[in-house]
């Protein structure tokens, strides 16, 4: 990148920042890999699949349209608002393990946000054009404002779509938390997994919004690296 903006081609010292997104990201899915891994192989007492599981946490909830499908894949698993379909990954579907019935019940908090129209939920859902366009224009916008001379209105605007993208990432971190102590919550009251068990998928629950977190922090690293290369008039030489 180092040629897009300065005359001599040189290691730009910002691409650090890029550096400790990746980092921060990796980690975060080691993380839930293990985790998940772990409490995969500890079966629950009450046997039920996370199917199952996801059936009932429906029903209780009074939320009778909503599928419950399998889809292949390794944590694949999702709640789609538009389909009303909850999607279960084949290590989660049929699988009785404490941290199968833990992503299931994590996915119905979603299910059951949109049911029950969580704010949270519903920006983050409108801002998924919004997020995707700021995404895909932001970099181009930028290089192009910075070949007509730099233009700095054009790379203004780049940047200021990029931060549709951030923003989408800051929303998802409540929507995340919020569906999974929806999950423990619903878990250790209806009975479905014991006061052990409970504890075992807060950790896998646990883990998997760390990768949330880490993919906020990843994006704001990246806004905070462009700021720097390009948010100022230009005052290099
Ligand atoms: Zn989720």
């Amino acid at each position: 990148m180092a040629l897009f903006y300065g005359y001599r081609p040189y290691f730009d010292p910002t691409y650090i920042l890029i550096i400790i997104g990746v980092v921060l990201s990796l980690l975060a899915s080691a993380k839930v890999k293990t985790t998940y891994a772990k409490y995969s192989n500890v079966r629950s007492m009450s046997g039920l699949t996370g199917a199952q599981a996801a059936e009932r946490i429906l029903h209780n909830a009074g939320i009778y349209d909503v599928s419950v499908q399998r889809i292949s894949g390794q944590l694949t698993d999702h709640y789609d608002p538009k389909n009303k379909v909850l999607r279960l990954s084949d290590s989660v579907y049929a699988n009785t393990s404490v941290a199968a019935i833990g992503v299931a019940a994590h996915e119905c908090g979603h299910a059951i946000q949109h049911h029950k129209e969580y704010a949270p939920l519903r920006i983050r859902t409108a801002l998924v054009p919004v997020a995707n366009f700021g995404a895909t224009l932001s970099w181009p916008l930028i290089l192009i404002g910075v070949l007509l001379s730099w233009s700095q209105p054009l790379i203004t605007l780049g940047i200021v779509l990029f931060c549709a993208a951030v923003l989408f990432q800051l929303v998802t971190l409540p929507v995340e938390f919020n569906a999974s102590n929806r999950a423990v919550k619903i878990l250790a009251s209806n009975g479905m997994l014991a006061d052990r068990e409970v504890a075992q998928t807060k950790k896998v629950l646990g883990a998997a919004a760390l990768t949330y977190v880490a993919a906020a922090a990843a994006s704001i690293l990246q806004l905070l690296r462009l700021i720097i290369l390009f948010g100022g008039n230009r005052d290099r030489d």
